[in-house]
């Protein structure tokens, strides 16, 4: 079996054996898990400086009868290279926003993060499914954040714009996760609707010792509040991490284990009661 991070899993690595067997597998498999409710929201809170929770990141989780706790990256990869990823985004968003509302319904002002793929986001009735949901939830949209990669920005650029443009007026926000790891110009960020940028694991598990990650998130901050963006730093592990962002940004955001692991979304709620 091959490790994790490629389209082929462990868990579901068959007799059958071939990676295209197995991902057929995994995809049909996946599809009933949809709709027999396999899934589940998990939630990451993201904190300000002085450690109180200003929102969460929803992470979806795959509970499979048989293999228990199965993460996104045994599965999300398969997906995105259907039309499944579509059916995926539009449960966990139903869901995401049926949280929202009742965080909304008790006065929380929690601002949630949901992942949304490039291929969903193109769908041509992706603004139309979106303003539907809001309706349905009755659910203040200027409390919902969607993650989106700079893989959006490679081409179709007009219609991402005029989508991004109307979700804007709406009131949602826009963040680009994984900020800077990807292949587009900066460019597109003078003219697109964007909120907040989330700086990469990658940058922020380096940027204590190493001189050049350092320079990319002192970079990514100084254009962020020259922009007035919001910063989401992810991955935050250590002190160490902690305080180098804070020594350089007062009003960072930040997200990782160091402040709290991805739970399940029934477990925030309690928390609140
Ligand atoms: P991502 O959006 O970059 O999410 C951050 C990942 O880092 C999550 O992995 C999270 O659990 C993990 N993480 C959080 N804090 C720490 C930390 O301090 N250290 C380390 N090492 N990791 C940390 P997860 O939950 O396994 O999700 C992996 C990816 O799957 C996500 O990366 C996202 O790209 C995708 N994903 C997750 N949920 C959804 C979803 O509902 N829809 C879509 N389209 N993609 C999703
Ligand atoms: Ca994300
Ligand atoms: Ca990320
Ligand atoms: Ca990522």
């Amino acid at each position: 079996a091959k490790a994790a991070g490629g389209n082929q899993t462990l868990f579901f690595e068959t007799d059958m054996g071939s990676v295209a067997a197995s991902n057929f597998r995994v995809e049909s498999e996946l599809r009933q898990a949809i709709s027999q409710e396999q899934l589940r929201l998990y939630i990451q809170p993201q904190v300000s400086q002085n450690r109180q929770i200003r929102g969460a990141e929803v992470l979806v989780r795959w509970q499979h009868p048989q293999r228990g706790l199965i993460l996104p990256g045994q599965f999300i990869p398969v997906a995105e290279e259907s039309d499944l990823i579509v059916e995926l985004g539009e449960w966990v968003l139903g869901e995401s926003c049926k949280l929202l509302r009742q965080l909304q319904d008790r006065q929380q002002q929690l601002r949630l993060s949901v992942n949304l793929s490039v291929r969903h986001f193109r769908k041509r009735n992706f603004v139309d499914w979106m303003k539907a949901l809001i309706q349905e939830t009755g659910i203040d949209p200027s409390g919902l954040t969607l993650e989106i990669t700079e893989g959006l920005f490679i081409d179709n650029l007009e219609d991402v714009i005029a989508k991004m443009n109307v979700l804007t007026e709406l009131g949602i926000w826009f963040s680009i996760d994984d900020f800077g790891t990807g292949y587009s110009s900066l460019a597109y960020l003078a003219n697109l609707p964007v909120h907040e940028l989330k700086i990469d694991q990658s940058f922020v598990r380096r940027a204590p010792e190493d001189e050049r990650a350092a320079a990319l998130v002192e970079t990514i901050l100084v254009v962020a509040s020259r922009m007035q963006m919001d910063v989401v730093a992810e991955g935050v592990e250590t002190e160490a991490q902690a305080d180098f962002l804070l020594s350089h940004s007062t009003q960072i955001i930040s997200q990782g284990y160091l402040y709290g692991y991805p739970q399940p979304a029934e477990v925030l709620m309690d928390q609140l009661n």
